[in-house]
């Protein structure tokens, strides 16, 4: 017999002959803390979270997820659903419940001519890259390879490709998933229609992703990667020369600019470890040599202490951040802000933030959204946001867990502070933030108008609230 955690906190006795039943009902393997695999099993990406379900089911399949779904609804457990475990707040595993974990379900097929990718709820960005570059295609996602494409895309998901072809959910097609009803569903512009536009940003709140289908795009054999790094004495002048050159930039650039500390890696030379850079970054969608004279300017703002660009495949950019981001092993801990602009105040307090880190590596990240994301229209999918222009992500990482109380403390201020002076309404991308203290306020704050919305559909597919574990959208009573 073993206890688990339900849904309000309760425990549950569930017998050996029933914990026997659900596993020979289910494929994959399924974990108590006794079994070998289960601690490997509950790591994720953010090495602050240490929680410990009491079941872990590794799905292989839909018929696995149908039986953990009815499993967990018959017995009203908490429950958890991990897709690549990179979700800061943690949300992919939980304490006592039962965690569904589809880390095993990364199939991808790839239909060159319809130009369409079938992606499995638990894959990683990386193997869809690997699957869809060798036909030149690529679907629009984000920028590190071990991120899932489950949280990424049911969240809304920015990466280099968003200037010119929108967010993974302006290029999602359909999705098949199990609903806490246990039902199949497939939910497209012409099934399920509420579904499909609650699950384009609302989260995991409606139910289990099991398949994606993206529309690709055509990539060029090389691309031009921009990534000059400089000192970060010279962050003004570069944060202005960058501002002003985005001002007449094609779509075809999509641009992040890094507020970073130089990790102490073999890929950097030593005397580079450690040091404080700004980096105007971005990749050039479209032929390699027409964008490495595009990108020129951005690499002359100030001299260089180091300049990685250079024409790259696309596949190699996905990767480029992978090794400074070991899964597990970091702390984070993260904020974001949407802004509607970057006035020349902002970005004296962005460099004064800057400078006020503490002794950790805390980058921040200035997202330039526009471009083909800010011209969908905004109710046509759950995610809200798309009518500002600037996306500012505080990512506090740290390794000693004796600096965990400064960084958090640090990080929620300046969070708070920024907010206060520069967000008009307060919005942040979910994705990219540790939301959970801060409750139903800002996930109704986030969502803004389409959250009534939402909050119907929920009361329509999960009107128990199974899938809690996330920013959660309640059901009304
Ligand atoms: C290092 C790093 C880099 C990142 N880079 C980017 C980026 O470039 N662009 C960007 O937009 N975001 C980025 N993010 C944020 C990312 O989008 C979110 O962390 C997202 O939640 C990750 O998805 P996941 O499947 O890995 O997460 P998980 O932690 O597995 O899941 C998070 C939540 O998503 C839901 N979920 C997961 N799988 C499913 C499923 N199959 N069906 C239904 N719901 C599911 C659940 O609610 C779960 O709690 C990054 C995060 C990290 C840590």
């Amino acid at each position: 017999m073993i206890e688990i955690t339900t849904l309000d906190n309760s425990q549950v006795s569930v017998d050996d002959a029933t914990l026997q039943e659900f596993e020979s009902a289910v494929r994959g393997e399924v974990l108590t803390a006794e079994h070998s695999g289960y601690d490997e099993a509950r790591v994720i990406f953010n090495g602050m979270i240490d929680r410990r379900p009491g079941l872990i089911a590794r799905c292989t399949g839909v018929a696995d997820v149908m039986q953990c779904v009815n499993f967990a609804r018959e017995h009203r457990l908490l429950t958890a659903v991990r897709g690549g475990g990179h979700g800061v707040a943690g949300s992919a595993v939980c304490d006592g419940g039962l965690m569904i974990d589809l880390s095993q379900m990364n199939a991808v097929d790839v239909n060159p001519q319809a130009r369409v990718a079938r992606v499995q709820g638990g894959t990683a960005l990386g193997g869809v890259d690997h699957e869809t570059h060798p036909f030149g295609l690529a679907a629009p996602a984000g920028v590190v390879s071990t991120t899932g494409a489950a949280g990424l895309t049911t969240g809304g998901g920015y990466g280099w490709l968003r200037g010119k072809h929108g967010m993974s959910i302006d290029n999602l097609l359909a999705v098949e998933m199990v609903t806490p009803d246990g039902e199949f569903r497939r939910a497209s512009d012409t099934e399920n229609t509420d579904l499909f536009w609650a699950v384009r940003g609302g989260g995991g709140n409606f139910g289990v992703v099991t398949m994606f289908e993206f529309r690709l795009h055509e990539i060029p054999p090389m691309l031009m990667l921009c990534s000059p790094m400089y000192a970060a004495e010279h962050a003004r002048e570069v944060l202005h020369g960058w501002r002003a050159f985005m001002e007449t930039a094609p779509d075809e650039f999509t641009t992040e600019f890094f507020f970073w500390t130089i990790p102490e890696h073999p890929n950097f030379p030593e005397e580079f470890h450690g040091q404080h850079v700004v980096s105007p970054a971005g990749v050039y969608l479209g032929p390699a040599e027409e964008g490495e004279k595009f990108v020129q300017p951005l690499r002359e703002l100030a001299p260089t202490l180091l300049d990685l660009s250079g024409p790259q495949r696309f596949v190699d950019i996905q990767r480029m951040f992978d090794p400074y981001l070991p899964y597990g092993e970091i702390l984070s801990y993260w904020k974001a802000l949407y802004m509607d602009e970057l006035s020349d105040e902002m970005i004296d307090t962005l460099i004064e933030v800057f400078h006020s880190r503490p002794a950790v590596v805390c980058p921040f990240v200035l997202h330039d959204l526009r471009g083909a994301s800010q011209r969908v229209p905004e109710d046509s999918t759950a995610f809200f946001g798309r009518h500002w222009s600037y996306l500012m992500e505080f990512n506090s990482s740290w390794r000693d867990p004796s600096e965990t109380d400064s960084v958090v403390a640090w990080t929620r201020q300046v969070w708070n502070d920024m907010r206060q002076r520069y967000s008009q309404d307060g919005g942040g991308y979910l994705n990219m933030t540790n939301y959970d203290e801060d409750g139903e306020a800002l996930v109704q704050e986030t969502y803004k108008e389409h959250y009534r919305r939402l909050q119907q559909i929920k009361n329509k597919y999960d009107p128990m609230n199974l899938f809690r574990m996330n920013p959660n959208i309640l059901p009304k009573a």
